[in-house]
């Protein structure tokens, strides 16, 4: 099978490999779509998000959709010939954190395309049955494979704990940010808003049902967007702000723009080891910041969600590559070329 490898900053190798043998509880998927996650462009440009740190070769892609073609144990037997979305991180069920629930911050778990783990962008690939969650024939598999990153905004929103008639402010209208967006506008907010840098990213939260929206003109200045979220919120700031950008500014703006008892959720990665935090401010409102990590057990509910036509992922979907093209697609991810969203490479 073929086997899309990491061999250095900006640079894949596609390899022969054989299929996966499959270990107690693994089932053998047929790969159909893998998004590309910004993580994965921080790992492409720069081999580390952090201290999370990559060794050449590595396979990349933890967001995918496939078909179960093989399975081992009983249990796993009805999961055969079912298409279904993977939850990308393998915990270990045995330490303090996995025991007490919060097992997507175990410090034993594997990720699909993180520092030793291969991920997805693969041809075959083995995954324990409990990490695939069937779904309804009818989703697309590239639709599929971003049932991932809406956990990932499921676990957000959860984390900010709404109350219906509070408001909302998205900083970044990435694919996150205009999942975030979509559960808020569902959520009973009495005021929602977004803040990108791109305008074509507002365009398409606007489309989704986005009446405040603003693009600053210095793409340097976080007081220009903190001014205007302040008028946004007749002066108070929001109840809460999400921080879904890749950017350090990003976590600066939401805790300007954030009312005093109000909350900051952390969602986005700027990679950096230190960022940008307004303490004062952040003493003064004695905000409370919530950093979220990937999701905990969300996929069920983003299945459901995406199926029911929630959450809308086709304008967010922008753009599909083969797997010969993947170079490509992660420049054009990189650049945020011809207004590209959202990219899934499609084995078929
Ligand atoms: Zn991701
Ligand atoms: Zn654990």
């Amino acid at each position: 099978m073929k086997s899309i490898q990491w061999v250095a900053p900006r640079k894949f190798e596609v390899v022969e490999k054989a299929i996966p043998e499959l270990k107690k509880n693994d089932v053998l998927l047929k790969v159909e779509s893998v998004g590309i996650c910004g993580s994965d462009i921080h790992y492409y440009l720069e081999g580390r998000i952090g201290d999370q740190v990559i060794t050449p070769p590595l396979v990349l892609g933890h967001e995918l959709s496939g078909r179960i073609v093989r399975v081992k144990d009983k249990e796993n037997e009805l999961l055969l010939g079912k298409r279904v979305a993977v939850e990308p991180g393998f915990p270990c069920w045995h330490c303090e954190f996995c025991k007490k629930g919060h097992y997507n911050v175990c410090p034993n778990l594997k990720f699909l395309g993180g520092p030793g783990c291969d991920g997805a962008l693969m041809e075959y690939i083995s995954v324990p049955g409990w990490a695939c969650f069937p779904v309804p024939e009818d989703l697309s598999a590239p639709i599929a494979s971003m049932v991932e990153p809406t956990a990932v905004a499921v676990h957000a929103l959860e984390l900010a704990q709404m109350v219906p008639g509070e408001t909302a402010l998205v900083v970044g209208l990435g694919s996150i940010g205009l999942i975030v967006l979509q559960l808020l506008l569902n959520s009973g907010a009495s005021v929602v808003a977004g803040i990108d840098l791109l305008e074509y990213r507002t365009v398409v939260a606007q489309k989704l049902g986005l009446k405040n929206a603003f693009v600053p003109s210095n793409k340097e200045s976080i007081e220009e967007s903190v001014e205007w979220a302040k008028e946004v919120s007749s002066g108070r700031g929001f109840d809460v702000v999400f921080d879904c950008t890749n950017q350090s500014e990003g976590l600066a703006i939401s805790t300007c723009s954030t009312k005093p008892a109000g909350r900051v959720v952390l969602v986005g990665i700027s990679g950096k080891d230190y960022d940008l935090l307004p303490v004062s401010i952040a003493r003064r409102r004695e905000l409370t910041l919530k950093w979220c990590r990937r999701f905990l057990f969300n996929f069920p509910t983003a299945i459901t969600l995406v199926s029911s036509g929630k959450i809308s992922l086709d304008l967010i979907l922008t753009h599909h590559f083969t797997p010969e093209e993947v170079e490509t697609a992660f420049e054009m991810v990189a650049n945020n070329s011809d207004n590209i969203i959202k990219a899934s490479i499609d084995w078929d």
